[in-house]
């Protein structure tokens, strides 16, 4: 690869060029610090990948295959598989949240897997994958919604709260999951997809900035110099007229936008109406639990207290955080990021960037009610003596969720530090 290439931020949009790296290393912005690029010159890098992949391929068919726990009944075991959760609340009619959860715990994790497989496999037996830019593409796009790490802890919290009615055992499919969570982690972190990339680049021979503009880009953005950035490979490329607003990447074939196209607009349709329907998530019951002795309603909030209530006061703590905190945290954050750059702030720019990362990293952990939920239904169906259903509240808090994150990925940070490049002029 060539060291001195120019690259942009996509956080950002800063133009600088790579620095050589020790390797193993990583490369991060020079202005906003985001992580940009990691270094491996060694060939069998991608076989570290690979075999994290394949082990967490094996164990997510185990994961599926088997129960997560048991349940004793009156002498009788109850079990089921996660997938057979998802089936229990489509058979109850709440279909959007048990689609929710199979692609959330099982489509995205698994064309993750196969996706990481497909690219890495060729590599590893000396060949090369069959277009890899779309399979990277897809890639990109499936990584945000895979989220077995949630659902590992929904499925201790669910357990926690199984304890209360029942003898709970442990299924194989709990230990199953908890290693898938911990090897999709270890094969994201040493995943390298630049190195394809690179080695597209060496295939068909182009690729990279023509010499002339290294030269002249020396702290400015892409958009500044003209240039289009790639979402997918990160290729720099100059537009075929100097003010189009939109082109095709020369790379990947993926659709170049300067910024993402009416990125505030959107961001703040789908904020909107997340904060429309926060409201009846949160006072809307999400479970309802009938017994011998009465029906019972449960909202999001009088579950926490039940769990603190009953002396799991460390669970009630992680409840009330990623069900009330996270969601209400996120809607705000993002109101005050679209505000600000709407009004073309130059102010902290740093801080803002910051605030927009955490809030993409830590979205996704309000779906912990949406599995306990989902578990419970499944689990607690004993006829006449007791059963759990998932209430209205929990279509409207899973709308919330995916809404924050919609808003969360139609934001581009860079119109944050376009208000800072237009301010110094
Ligand atoms: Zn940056
Ligand atoms: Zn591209």
């Amino acid at each position: 690869m060539n060291k001195a290439s120019l690259i942009a931020c996509h956080e950002c949009d800063l133009l600088q060029s790579e620095t050589p790296l020790v390797e193993g290393g990583t490369g991060r912005c020079q202005r906003c610090g985001v992580f940009l690029y990691r270094y491996q010159s060694v060939p069998t890098a991608h076989d570290r990948t690979l075999a994290f992949t394949l082990a967490a391929a094996i164990l997510f068919v185990v994961a599926n295959r088997f129960p997560i726990f048991g349940l004793w009944v009156n002498g009788t075991l109850v079990e089921a598989t996660l997938f057979g959760a998802a089936s229990a609340l489509y058979a109850d009619g709440m279909w959007p949240i048990a689609g929710l959860v199979f692609v959330t715990t099982i489509l995205m994790p698994s064309l993750n897997i196969l996706a990481v497989i497909y690219l890495l496999l060729p590599l590893h037996t000396g060949g090369f994958p069959h277009r890899p830019e779309i399979i990277l593409r897809v890639l990109r796009h499936v990584a945000p919604w895979g989220m077995i790490e949630v659902l590992m802890l929904g499925m201790l919290v669910a357990l926690v709260k199984l304890q209360h009615i029942a003898t709970v055992v442990p299924g194989v499919a709990i230990w199953a999951f908890g290693a898938v969570m911990v090897l999709l982690a270890a094969a994201a972190a040493t995943f390298n997809p630049r190195d394809i990339w690179a080695r597209i680049d060496a295939l068909q021979g182009e690729g990279g900035v023509p010499h002339a503009l290294q030269a002249s880009a020396a702290a400015v953005t892409a958009a500044r110099a003209g240039l289009f950035v790639c979402h997918d490979c990160g290729l720099l490329s100059k537009p075929l007229f100097a003010d189009t607003h939109a082109g095709v990447c020369p790379r990947c074939g993926a659709v170049l936008h300067r910024r993402k196209p009416n990125s505030l607009a959107r961001t703040w349709a789908f904020l909107f109406a997340a904060m429309i329907l926060y409201i009846p998530a949160i006072l809307l019951p999400v479970m309802v639990t009938s017994t011998l002795l009465g029906t019972q309603s449960d909202t999001i909030l009088s579950g926490v207290v039940y769990l603190w209530t009953s002396g799991s006061w460390s669970l009630a703590t992680i409840v009330f955080i990623a069900s009330v905190v996270v969601p209400m945290l996120k809607l705000l954050s993002l109101v005050f990021l679209a505000w600000s750059t709407q009004l073309r702030s130059p102010l902290i720019p740093h801080k803002r960037t910051r605030i927009y990362r955490v809030v993409e990293f830590v979205g996704r952990w309000s779906m912990l009610d949406i599995y306990v939920i989902t578990i419970l239904v499944a689990f607690v169906q004993f006829g006449s003596i007791a059963t759990i259903d998932a209430g209205p509240g929990s279509l409207a808090f899973g709308a919330v969720v995916v809404l924050t994150m919609f808003a969360a990925l139609s934001f581009d940070p860079r119109l944050i530090w376009d208000a800072v490049e237009s301010e110094s002029e």
